[in-house]
């Protein structure tokens, strides 16, 4: 059975005390309150904070993951960190392809194909994210740019590595926004995602596969959206800056 996953994606947030209480704040929630069967917490902290976060991981609350990867082995790439130092670090998950990335610094699908491979070569399991920008979705678009995130960041893995795979649907439109999209938008993506994978890969890999939902998820929202048979969980950027607010949405399955 594929698991169900809330990833915090922290972003470029809090200082390092203030980091060190929000991890400790879901931990004593964690251990008043244990999370539904079948669900993985991750924490994706910035790279400073990694080694505290894997030191209480520990405790085996939750995994942690990075939220970016250079896409080379090793070498002179000044303020770059690679798949083999996460590995060094206990890091199990790495986020690739967010939004922000592929607008900020140029990641485009043939970049996170290379940083997926950097991270299944270092044992470490990416959540490669997709979706489209809002002029993409009032064009009618979405399908097309998402089959070709996919395709084109993903569809060279061999079927045995695409099962370390997770994958997270995030509209850009609903990033940050307040704007949620409807369950019934995030499950029609997430089927039309899964359609794909076993087209390429067959049933057993799709299903198997983890489709987590971004964009606005809230501990109000975070119930009708999981409710969907192929929503899966969620990235969680804002709201897992809190601690009571990141576990109430673990908490919705
Ligand atoms: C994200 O950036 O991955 C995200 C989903 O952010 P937010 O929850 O703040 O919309």
């Amino acid at each position: 059975m594929r698991k169900n996953i809330v990833a915090g994606n922290w972003k470029m947030n809090k200082r390092f005390d203030e980091a060190d209480e929000l991890v400790s704040g879901i931990m004593d929630l964690l251990e008043k309150q244990e999370l539904p069967q079948n669900t993985l917490m991750i924490l994706c902290p910035p790279f400073p904070y990694l080694e505290m976060c894997t030191d209480y991981s520990n405790d085996s609350y939750f995994a942690i993951g990075a939220q970016n990867v250079n896409d080379n082995d090793r070498g002179a790439y000044t303020g770059e960190v690679s798949a083999e130092m996460l590995n060094s670090m206990e890091v199990e998950y790495c986020i690739v392809g967010h939004s922000e990335r592929r607008a900020y610094y140029g990641e485009t699908d043939a970049i996170v194909a290379r940083k997926v491979d950097q991270l299944i070569k270092n044992d470490i399991r990416p959540i490669v994210c997709c979706g489209e920008v809002l002029e993409e979705r009032e064009g009618n678009k979405q399908f097309e740019v998402v089959r070709r995130q996919i395709t084109d960041g993903l569809f060279h893995l061999s079927a045995e590595q695409f099962a370390n795979i997770v994958i997270a649907y995030e509209p850009v439109w609903a990033i940050g926004t307040g704007k949620t999209a409807t369950p019934a938008q995030a499950q029609e993506m997430h089927a039309f995602i899964r359609g794909l994978i076993a087209d390429k890969y067959g049933k057993e890999v799709a299903e198997a596969t983890s489709i987590l939902y971004g964009g606005s998820c809230k501990p109000t929202n975070a119930k009708e959206l999981f409710a969907n048979p192929d929503v899966d969980g969620g990235l969680i950027g804002g709201a897992s800056l809190q601690a009571e607010d990141f576990v109430n949405i673990a908490m919705a399955f």
